[in-house]
């Protein structure tokens, strides 16, 4: 859903918000340019069968980046795309870095791409392309659970992750702690709960906490808290719908949602599952009861809402149509979606734009969560539950002792209740979103001369980078 143009490249428009928070530390140009450039780039090409009688041979392009060592692993998802390059690759895998800084995950950055159509190939053709691309990468050491660690990215999911894992494993056997080696797998393959909504609850929790902040709600005329306010999402991918369904739990409106076909707008608010199963059954967002379409799916970009939330790809809000957009907030949960020259513009308009190295690392702290639980071999919550839950109903017996009241049921289930896995992951994230907001905020507070929160969010991540390569004395 890329729909726009700049004179810089991903790479470079990520370059270019590097240098100018750059000039806010005080690191040398050494340590700068190492900050900054992509350590490994690696390009392959594999022959994969495809056709029904596998009697088809197609040649595949994919990537793998690792643009820091200062922490190993790195980490990074998987593009699943037709347009997948690698100035895209190394541009994403530049925000994972920053990402895990921001969010204190103790991660490099890294990503991986794959240019294929998914649309285009059968499930089976998929995992063969799949398989054989995490058998490249295990043929050169780029994967591994203390290497590097690919996640779902657009176009992939649990099923490729599953997939991965498994080549991996049969390629490494005996390696204890391999499924470690990637993250965003299913359950029942040594997956996470929580981490398919990981982006967009993170997405949620972020923006929350700024519209809890008064005088940042002040400076836009908004009053404080997300209950009321109304919210475009563009894109119904993972990310977009776990992101509109998080918002209208925490009484949000989502008046409107994009996606390629078009979009869809009502004043009322929108219901994510429905829609998401309308288009299911109709193969199209477009006419879904109550709403009204719109012609283009940018369109939905420039309606007047407090949250705009780009969720699909990079470019969509452009030198072209920054000027025309309404939102108060942009929530970046799209990596890259604001180019260099919209980026100033929306900056002049006072438009306050929550960066995607911040926003969106929801997925990759959950992805951290989940490898922490395969090198440990053990569910979250499993010591901890019983305990927990024999220690409340002891508490509670003894309040009712005391206050000769008994509690209904009800309540008594709400006290005692110890924490499964879902539990602690999402308190884990909600906890890193809250505290890395603050964080920013803090680094704006410390630096009046900052313009952005994108500028705040690129000096807390060089500054940690950095000190990094200085601690690991990389340099003299
Ligand atoms: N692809 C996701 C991102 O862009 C998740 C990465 C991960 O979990 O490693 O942040």
């Amino acid at each position: 859903m890329s729909i726009g143009t700049s004179k810089y490249t991903f790479f470079e428009t990520v370059g270019h918000n590097f240098d100018k928070a750059s000039k806010f530390t005080t690191f040398d140009a050494g340590i700068l340019e190492q900050i900054k450039s992509c350590n490994s780039v690696y390009r392959m090409k594999f022959p994969v069968r495809t056709g029904e009688k596998l009697d088809k041979i197609e040649v595949i392009e994919a990537y793998r980046v690792q643009h820091s060592h200062h922490k190993a692993p790195c980490k990074g998802g998987i593009r699943f795309s037709p347009d997948v390059n690698q100035d895209e690759v190394m541009a994403l895998a530049a925000l994972m870095t920053y990402k895990c800084a921001i969010v204190n995950v103790p991660f490099g950055g890294g990503k991986g791409g794959i240019k294929v159509d998914t649309r285009k190939y059968t499930e089976l053709e998929l995992e063969r392309i799949t398989r054989r691309y995490a058998a490249e990468l295990v043929k050169k050491n780029f994967i591994g659970p203390g290497i590097d660690v690919p996640a779902p990215d657009y176009g992939s999911g649990e099923r490729e992750m599953g997939w991965i894992a498994d080549t991996y494993l049969a390629m490494k056997s005996g390696d204890v702690d391999g499924l470690g080696c990637v993250t965003g797998k299913p359950i029942a393959q040594g997956g996470v709960r929580g981490r398919r909504e990981a982006t967009g609850l993170g997405v949620f929790y972020g923006i929350r906490e700024l519209c809890r902040q008064k005088s940042v709600m002040d400076k836009m005329g908004l009053s404080t808290g997300v209950e009321g306010k109304t919210v475009v999402v563009q894109g119904l991918g993972n990310v977009g719908y776990h992101s509109a369904k998080f918002f209208r739990e925490g009484g949000a409106k989502v008046i409107a949602i994009a996606e390629y076909e078009g979009a869809i707008t009502n004043p009322d608010g929108l219901n994510e599952e429905e829609v998401f199963a309308h288009r299911k059954a109709t193969g199209s967002i477009l006419n879904f009861p109550g709403a009204t379409n719109l012609a283009r799916s940018s369109d939905a970009l420039e309606l007047a809402c407090d949250i705009l939330v780009p969720a699909a790809l990079e470019n969509v809000i452009t030198e072209e149509n920054a000027s025309r957009i309404q939102a108060k907030i942009i929530a970046e949960a799209a990596n890259g979606p604001v180019t260099v020259e919209a980026d100033d513009i929306l900056n002049k308009k006072n438009i306050v734009i929550v960066p995607d190295i911040y926003l969106n690392a929801g997925g990759v702290t959950v992805s951290y969560f989940e490898w922490l639980k395969n090198l440990s071999h053990v569910r979250y919550g499993r010591m901890e539950k019983r305990f927990t839950e024999n220690m409340n109903t002891q508490i509670v017996k003894q309040i009712e002792e005391l206050s000769g009241k008994t509690m209904s049921e009800t309540e008594k289930s709400t006290i005692l209740h110890g924490p499964d896995e879902v539990d602690l992951i999402y308190s884990g994230l909600e906890e890193t979103m809250i505290s890395s907001l603050h964080d920013l905020l803090n680094t704006m507070e410390e630096h009046p001369e900052i313009d952005s929160m994108r500028t705040a969010a690129f000096v807390l991540a060089i500054k940690k980078v950095g000190v990094s390569y200085k601690e690991l004395g990389i340099f003299p």
